[in-house]
């Protein structure tokens, strides 16, 4: 007899049944989004998956909504099992139900037997991404092998401006949600940011279809526009699908290997195909297995002593408050879509935390409960092990910390800002600029070991300038920029 699979709100793609008889179980617990301020789109797509899940499965699935998912579970009457849960909470919480057979994990491309074998074979201080990623191509064998070498001057998606996907259109689940939103807000639930039409795919189907318009239509321009910022569009070339192969709507191994075939059929250059495998078979897929490989959480790693709060203008994500350009438009960005692309949560946000000394362990909670694909495993190594440079003994990295100048390299905000992004002292000082400074002359102890910081510090090191930027820095404390 078929055991009911028991699909966590995570695992909702068909890659987490393997019969297509067999029932299945999906839970809703509203204590969940009680229990810590979440952003309200975020709370909508995971309402709005799990639904139009239970809707796909029809009569196979019980939805229950209770109180606890022991209570759930007791409910159930029939033998049921789970996939491995993606967090240390599920996974312990899943190990003391009586009977609840927990399988292998599923919805990644590598094993954590696997990886625990390279990480204790290779092992010698941190673990680079670099050298799993390369161990992880070779033996999946992407990348490599002959390629359509007349194809490859094709890329006739690579002119002009990248299209941005086709908007989703909402249905009679995504109204019941927001109404239920509403009724739990009227009952005391706080979230943060604010309503709005549902931007990230709810289904595999429609997180299929955005994958296959990336492939075709931003795909090429990937390479070339990365790591850019721009107040005019905040998509660029991104596939904007990380919440929907962190919902486990998407298996990443299929997407791996249609961006390579791509490449080879020469539709998109390997500048632009490399790097976005490098985000899937690369880093993600070494940012989870260093989750489960290191135990305990990396949660309370704070290397560099950080121990400001979280101000409540960025923790409510009011943008209004900001004069800053470029943080006043990604801090709205995440206020009203949940989401903005990597650059911008590296050397606009978390640089802004790192150079204010705010808490890590409060940083990374912060970045889970306000962006759609925010999830314990993601944040723990990208916020606590690189943003906030918190945790050197397990990720090699170096400290995400750049000033205004950097900043105006790779985006269209310092034309249009109050301040100057040259100046660290004064009216027109760009915060960010000033920050870098009083961030590396505060942890100088700490951060001579790093070449590019140290080469930053002897360059900006006269002690007069030292004093007043520090000093200046300290006056701008908590307030927003
Ligand atoms: Fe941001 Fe500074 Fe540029 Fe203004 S000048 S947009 S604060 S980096």
């Amino acid at each position: 007899m078929l055991r009911r699979r028991w699909l966590l709100a995570d695992q909702l793609g068909p890659h987490f049944l393997d019969d297509p008889a067999q029932p299945v179980l999906l839970v809703e617990i509203q204590e969940l989004f009680r229990r810590r301020p979440m952003h309200r789109q975020k709370a909508h797509l995971i309402l709005s998956a799990v639904r139009h899940r239970a809707a796909e499965l029809g009569d196979r699935a019980l939805l229950l909504r209770t109180d606890t998912f022991r209570e759930a579970l007791a409910q159930v009457a029939e033998p049921v099992e789970v996939s491995h849960p993606h967090s240390w909470a599920a996974l312990r919480f899943a190990r003391t139900v009586p009977g609840l057979t927990v399988l292998p994990a599923r919805g990644f491309i590598t094993s954590q037997a696997d990886f625990a074998a390279w990480a204790d074979r290779t092992r010698r201080g941190p673990l680079r991404m670099a050298d799993h990623y390369r161990h992880v191509r070779r033996q999946h064998i992407v990348l490599t092998g002959p390629v359509n070498a007349a194809g490859q001057t094709r890329h006739p998606g690579a002119q002009g401006r990248a299209e941005p996907p086709p908007p989703i259109v909402e249905d009679d689940i995504d109204a019941q949600v927001r109404r239920d939103l509403d009724v739990w807000a009227a009952d005391g639930v706080r979230f943060v940011g604010r309503d709005g039409p549902r931007q990230h795919p709810a289904t595999h189907a429609e997180a299929q279809a955005r994958l296959e318009h990336f492939l075709t239509h931003r795909l090429p321009e990937y390479g070339r526009y990365a790591d850019v910022m721009s107040a005019d569009d905040p998509l660029f070339a991104h596939s904007a699908l990380s919440s929907s192969f962190n919902l486990g709507l998407l298996h990443p191994e299929p997407a791996v290997r249609a961006a390579e075939q791509a490449w080879r059929a020469g539709t998109a250059p390997r500048t632009a195909v490399e790097p976005f495998i490098r985000g899937l078979l690369g880093w993600r897929e070494f940012l989870w297995q260093l989750y489960w490989y290191f135990e305990p959480r990396f949660r309370g790693a704070d290397w560099l002593a950080a121990t400001e709060p979280i101000p409540d203008w960025f923790a409510d994500l009011d943008a209004d408050a900001v004069e800053a350009r470029c943080l006043a438009d990604v801090l709205a960005a995440v206020r009203d879509r949940a989401w903005t692309h990597q650059t911008p949560r590296l050397l606009v946000l978390g640089n802004y935390a790192l150079q204010r000394g705010w808490r890590p362990a409060e940083v990374a909670d912060w970045f889970e409960r306000c962006f759609v694909d925010g999830t314990d495993w993601v944040m723990n190594a990208t916020v606590i092990g690189m943003s906030q440079y918190a945790d050197l003994s397990r990720v090699d990295t170096r400290p995400y910390a750049v000033d205004g100048t950097d900043i105006d390299e790779i985006s269209d905000y310092c034309g249009g800002c109050r301040y100057v992004p040259e100046r660290a002292l004064g009216d027109l000082a760009c915060p960010y600029t000033g920050g870098f400074e009083s961030f590396l002359h505060r942890n100088r102890e700490r951060l001579v070991t790093d070449p590019r910081l140290a080469a930053e510090l002897a360059r900006r090191d006269e002690p007069e300038h030292r004093e007043a930027v520090v000093a200046q820095e300290e006056k701008r404390g908590s307030t927003a920029p």
